[in-house]
């Protein structure tokens, strides 16, 4: 029934759609890191919400939004957290409160510490989803970025940073999120 496909060139593609949602950026500024560092990071803070605010893990989601900085020569990361319920669930939102961001943070070093693997495992930072980053992932870069931020945590809003070591958490109406 079949025929055989003439076809010589292969493309690479993608399948996504739009959707609103809910989306933090936390922009930690002057005290960039690497990426391994940085997606670490991220997986550690969306675990721990996941523990200190009772959501389910599949609930919320993050990424890395890198930009490049010329004057370093390198890239700057920050961490994008949003809702994977299209309309958004309110969750990443509840990071919005200095309380509850850095009661995560604690939560997040917490587990970071608490493990006893040498770099990741199911128990710390990963999970199946995240499968592409499992050889980076990092429960001590993750909790050595992360300390450098307990007590130290003030939301700045929009305006401008005048200390390190702080966190500029914005709210910023990025509408959409377009997901994989
Ligand atoms: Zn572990």
């Amino acid at each position: 029934m079949g025929h055989i496909c003439n076809g010589t060139r292969l493309y690479q593609d993608a399948l996504n759609h739009i959707y609103k949602t809910d989306v933090v950026v936390i922009d930690f500024q002057e005290y960039n890191s690497d990426e391994a560092t940085m997606i670490s990071v991220v997986y550690a803070l969306l675990n721990a919400m996941s523990d200190v605010l009772g959501i389910d893990i599949n609930d919320i989601s993050g990424c890395l939004k890198g930009v490049y900085n010329q004057q370093k020569a390198a890239v700057d990361y920050a961490i994008v957290l949003f809702d994977t319920v299209a309309g958004g669930a309110g969750h990443v939102r509840r990071l919005l409160n200095e309380t509850v961001l850095k009661n995560v943070i604690a939560a997040a070093c917490d587990r970071m510490k608490g493990c006893s693997c040498d770099t990741s495992c199911y128990n710390c930072l990963r999970s199946y989803y995240n499968q592409h980053w499992h050889e980076q992932l990092d429960r001590h870069k993750a909790y050595k970025f992360l300390t450098e931020y307990i007590g130290e945590i003030s939301k700045v809003g929009l305006t401008n940073v005048e200390r390190t070591h702080k966190i500029r958490l914005l709210n910023d109406g990025l509408p959409t999120k377009t997901k994989d």
